[in-house]
């Protein structure tokens, strides 16, 4: 496992420590070589261009606590791959995107998009590249355009309307100027959920991230919205965590975290043959469901 990692680390174990004390002058040097254009496009291209990610014995503790949360984790998602993170509440499957999103540094190891350290690129880049759906959607007060232009601010009209239909929101075509957020007009979870999606589809990054995006939906609309993801992912890299196992056999691969630790990877039919932990959540979840009340 460890050798196909190798090939994401810039830079000797023992040289790890000395790179990150220079690294602070490395990115002050690398902000004043930057070409002005990229930094003033509203979209500029994120770098580098492929997007292979990878966890390298990574550790992480939440800051001012001891208690570990990620306890060295390794994994490498593959351009194009459509990988499934589950596990139980509280697992650290949310970690692993708020680290991959740059909002904390690793504790140890090493986390690379496209071979590079994400602490070397640019975290409004990172960030972009990145499309993210989760449970919660924020809606500023202000009318559906200027919420939905956040995601890409040189959207056209038609294309905002193009990106509604792909959500499963026609019907909010006719309503770009209506006001959403506080105060503003009375959403369903589910709409809110779509207009993330939209989002999404506008941003048109490299990775899409979805963290439990689908939770609050019932089922029908769940299989309805993910189909749509899936469909508008095409080959882009998705990353799902996910507490319902549902679908699962249209990932390419599922680790099953448990207590900060990767407990099993493969695909949903390796899994279920392997009669683990996912497989008996699996059952659990879709199978031999008792009634509640008798
Ligand atoms: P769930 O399925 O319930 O969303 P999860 O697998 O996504 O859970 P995380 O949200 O990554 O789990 O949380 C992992 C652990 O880290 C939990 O024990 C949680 O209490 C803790 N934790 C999460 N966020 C923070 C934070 N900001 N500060 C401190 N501890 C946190």
């Amino acid at each position: 496992v460890m050798a196909s990692f190798e090939a994401f680390i810039p830079v000797p174990a023992s040289a790890l420590h000395l790179e990150k004390n220079l690294e602070a002058g490395t990115r002050i040097l690398e902000i004043i070589e930057a070409e002005p254009e990229v930094r003033q496009t509203t979209k500029p291209d994120p770098l580098p261009a492929t997007h292979d990610i990878a966890f390298r014995n990574v550790s992480f503790s939440y800051p001012g606590s001891s208690v570990p949360v990620l306890d060295d984790i390794s994994f490498r998602v593959k351009e194009g791959e459509r990988i499934a993170i589950v596990g139980p509440s509280g697992a650290g499957k949310s970690t692993i995107a708020s680290l991959l999103l740059g909002f904390y540094p690793p504790s140890s190891g090493t986390i690379t998009s496209g071979g590079k350290a994400i602490e070397r690129l640019d975290a409004d880049l990172l960030r972009r590249s990145i499309a993210t759906v989760s449970q919660e959607t924020y809606l500023f007060a202000d009318t559906i355009r200027q919420n939905l232009l956040l995601a890409n601010p040189e959207a056209t009209d038609d294309m905002l309307k193009a990106a509604l239909s792909r959500a499963g929101l026609p019907h909010f075509r006719e309503r770009l100027d209506t006001w959403a957020g506080q105060h503003g007009m009375q959403l369903s979870g589910g709409e809110r959920q779509r207009l993330a999606i939209t989002r999404a589809i506008l941003q048109d990054a490299p990775v899409m991230l979805l963290d439990e995006a689908t939770a609050n939906l019932d089922r029908i609309t769940e299989r309805e919205v993910m189909e749509k993801l899936f469909r508008i992912s095409g080959m882009k890299t998705l990353l799902s965590i996910t507490h319902r196992l549902q679908d699962m056999d249209a990932f390419d691969r599922i680790l099953v975290l448990e207590g900060g630790n990767i407990a099993e990877s493969g695909s949903h039919e390796e899994l279920m043959a392997a009669k683990g932990t996912y497989s008996a959540m699996w059952e659990l979840q879709n199978r031999s469901r008792p009634a509640l009340l008798e």
